[in-house]
């Protein structure tokens, strides 16, 4: 084998995250080789699909202010693309009186970052979006937090179109390129693939589900569970009032949590509004999992469908994609603390609307940058991250 270095940083996994820190290196000049167990493009892990959710609402101040990165982030690939990725629906998130969520730390937390939102009731609700009107579950006592910055980014093109302008700053994309280990020597990095070893200086994994198939064997572990969830797409004749400018992206801020988006998408999906739960699926192993959709999921999100919307959808067509859900659901973006050339990003099933951000900032930490402040509640070592896994952790 070659010891000499081959690339200055090799990235390993091309997903959302993957594919944004390869763009941030590639743009920078930075020379960079990125790896993909499987094709580009697959729906395997958690970034296909047609659309994710962008929102400024979240419920710590530090999230709050960190997706003014997000935004901003993605309006940088917005300018190098020459393309609109940050579709803007204006949003809200629906809290009954009982509701499992508590609004109060989203108030506060929007209020002590400054961003702009109105704390609405139920007959405002409707009157602004009369597709609620339609339904029983926006009732008298359900109250919104209505956000104006709301709305969708591409999942699927989105990370197609990092992956492409990656390749057009210099990238080195390897499909099908199955990672079998990551081993840090002489202050560089061995990436052993299946073709042979590559030599780097540093190296990033944004693995998701499959993250601590790599760091277990430098001693690390994230305790996280791998759920299969699914998305739905209801279609149907009477949409006028579900379209953006009429009909937000909405969450219910309950247990179960649901959420949608206006109609959104390529043709095959245009005439349909898309919806899932969240945390509603089964805990998985992200290579033996199967594809086909949960019925008693599909049929749970279709009664909240018709009881929020009233009876107007057509049989509802799903697909599955993988959350990897971090103990306390907070992202992974740190160094490891013994091996400072070897970083991770993980974003805890919430990740793709900061999913540039991500780029930007891991591209910043694996070429010696100091870790700002706003990262330290993301360390890989940080003690929400050594308890067992407990479901109402995820509900925020
Ligand atoms: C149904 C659903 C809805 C969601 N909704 C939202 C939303 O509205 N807003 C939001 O912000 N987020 C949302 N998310 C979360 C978001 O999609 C994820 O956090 C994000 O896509 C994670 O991106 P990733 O690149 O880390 O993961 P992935 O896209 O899974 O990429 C990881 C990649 O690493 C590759 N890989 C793994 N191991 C190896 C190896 N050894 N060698 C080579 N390659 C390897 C995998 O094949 C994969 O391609 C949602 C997720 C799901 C599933």
């Amino acid at each position: 084998m070659d010891e000499r270095r081959q690339f200055a940083v090799g990235v390993i996994g091309l997903g959302g995250l993957g594919s944004a820190t390869a763009y941030w290196l590639a743009r920078r000049g930075v020379d960079v080789v990125g790896f993909e167990q499987f094709e580009l493009g697959h729906v395997r892990g958690a970034s296909h699909d047609h659309s994710r959710i962008i929102r400024r609402s979240y419920h710590t101040t530090g999230y709050v202010e960190l997706t003014a990165g997000a935004y901003d982030a993605w309006e940088s690939i917005e300018r190098d693309a020459d393309e609109m990725l940050i579709t803007r629906t204006g949003g809200v998130d629906l809290f009954p009186a009982d509701a499992a969520i508590d609004p109060a730390p989203y108030r506060s937390s929007l209020d002590s970052a400054g961003v702009a939102y109105e704390w609405i009731d139920a007959a405002e609700i409707r009157r602004r979006w009369p597709a609620f009107d339609r339904g029983t579950v926006v009732g008298p006592d359900v109250m919104g937090i209505a956000s104006p910055d709301t709305g969708i980014v591409p999942a699927g093109h989105g990370t197609a179109t990092m992956q492409r302008l990656a390749a057009e700053h210099g990238a080195h994309l390897r499909p099908n390129s199955p990672v079998r280990a990551v081993r840090p020597v002489d202050g560089e990095v061995d990436v052993v693939t299946d073709a042979g070893v590559v030599r780097c200086g540093a190296v990033v994994i944004c693995a998701d589900a499959w993250t601590n198939r790599l760091i277990e064997p430098l001693g690390h572990r994230v305790s996280m569970a791998v759920t299969r969830e699914q998305v739905t797409y209801f279609p149907t004749d009477d949409l006028d009032d579900l379209r953006p400018g009429r009909f937000p992206v909405w969450i219910w801020m309950h247990d179960p949590s649901f959420y949608g988006f206006p109609t959104y998408g390529p043709g095959e999906v245009a005439d349909c509004t898309k919806a899932s739960e969240d945390c509603g699926g089964a805990e998985v192993d992200p290579d033996t999992r199967t594809f086909e959709p949960d019925p008693d999921m599909e049929r749970r999100l279709g009664r909240f469908m018709g009881d929020l919307l009233g009876d107007r959808f057509g049989a509802p067509r799903s697909t599955t994609c993988l959350y990897t859900l971090t103990a306390d659901r907070d992202f992974v973006v740190d160094r490891l603390p013994d091996h400072p050339n070897v970083c991770v990003g993980l974003g805890a099933a919430h990740g793709f609307k900061f999913a540039s951000w991500f780029g930007r900032t891991l591209a910043d930490l694996v070429t010696g940058h100091p870790a700002p402040p706003e990262l330290a509640p993301f360390a890989i070592d940080r003690p929400g991250l050594q308890r067992p896994i407990r479901r109402q952790d995820w509900l925020v």
